[in-house]
């Protein structure tokens, strides 16, 4: 018969080798399955500046090679492969399926994350880190005393803008349509902030450097018209990507494909938990990934303690 763990863990992040230091010092037989490498999105940044503990910051991949040892030293296991398919039909014992390997679970832990959308345009991605972001709370401050641009106008963006209209100088919105989509409750702080300026009916066209963010060109999508804004730094806001394409259909999922699992981290499926990014949730952070994989092992134990 193949080996059964207590609990696979899918994905590398934060909250997935939290989950696995906790499920492994447990006592649990615990294995992450990661498709890349330790840290996820931790490993995109240099500094982690707003994670208990660090000081002066901690480097993203360090901190994610840390995580990993970390949970590697009471006995989880990593195995460097790609989940494809899930199968949760039989309760007692959970198929996971990569390209190569069929791993058997009592309970599974989803840690799979959700990557930022990206505008698209050419330069984007050599610019990011470079006056481009995708996290308004994790990079605002370093523009201090300077003008940015959010671009988006739903919830996240406004909440975005809201926060760096505090910590910046100036703050342009620059949205597609002529209001925004967010609920009242963002909208109306945003409409009364002193140092936003709404750019409406725009689309970015290029952005514009000097080997870092000064501004971009933008079009308006009523008359045609180009022009120019300044600024030096970029915050794009327009959704993410949560990595749950393997379980359309197999858990519950709300409308932008986040799993859908309260605090307890309880997904659809009995014995399997959502964790970090990748479920519902209000804020999206290290500390909110890692209290999100500790929460799941609690509740981990408590069902296996139960169906056994
Ligand atoms: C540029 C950038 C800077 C940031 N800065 C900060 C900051 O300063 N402070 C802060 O608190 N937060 C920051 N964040 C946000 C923070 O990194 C995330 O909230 C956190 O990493 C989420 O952790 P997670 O474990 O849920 O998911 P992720 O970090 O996204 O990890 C998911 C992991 O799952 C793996 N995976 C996905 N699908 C599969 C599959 N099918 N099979 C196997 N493996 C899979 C991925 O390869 C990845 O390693 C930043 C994010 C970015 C992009």
């Amino acid at each position: 018969m193949s080996y059964i763990y207590d609990t696979l863990i899918i994905g590398g992040g934060p909250a997935g080798y939290t989950a696995a230091l906790y499920a492994a010092r447990a006592g649990m037989n615990t294995a992450v399955l990661e498709r890349m490498s330790p840290g996820g999105q931790m490993a995109l940044t240099d500094t982690i500046d707003n994670y208990p503990g660090f000081h002066e910051g901690v480097d993203g991949i360090m901190l994610g090679m840390n995580m990993q040892m970390q949970a590697e030293r009471f006995g989880a296991k990593t195995l460097y492969e790609d989940v494809l398919g899930v199968d949760f039909t039989d309760s007692a014992v959970k198929t996971v399926k990569t390209a190569t390997n069929t791993y058997l679970a009592r309970t599974v832990i989803i840690a799979t994350g959700a990557n930022p959308r990206e505008l698209g345009l050419p330069n984007e991605r050599a610019l990011t880190g470079k006056g481009v972001h995708y996290c308004a709370h994790c990079d605002g401050r370093f523009y201090k005393g300077k003008t940015v641009a959010v671009v988006g106008g739903g919830n996240s963006a406004v909440s975005d803008a809201l926060y760096l209209s505090r910590v910046t100088d100036k703050v342009y919105v620059i949205h597609r349509r002529d209001s925004l989509r967010a609920t009242k409750i963002y909208h109306e702080p945003l409409m009364k902030a002193e140092n936003v300026e709404f750019v409406w009916d725009s689309a970015i066209t290029e952005i514009l450097s000097d080997g870092r963010v000064t501004g971009v060109k933008v079009k308006n999508l009523k008359d045609g018209s180009e022009r120019e804004i300044g600024f030096s730094g970029l915050f794009v806001s327009i959704g993410r990507n949560p990595a749950t394409d393997f379980l359309k259909g197999v858990l519950e999922l709300d409308d932008y494909g986040y799993i859908v699992a309260d605090e307890s981290t309880r997904t659809s499926v009995p014995g399997v938990f959502a964790v970090g990014d990748v479920r519902t949730k209000a804020l999206r952070q290290v500390v909110t990934a890692v209290a999100d994989g500790a929460t799941a092992i609690h509740y981990a134990e408590e069902y296996l303690s139960r169906s056994m």
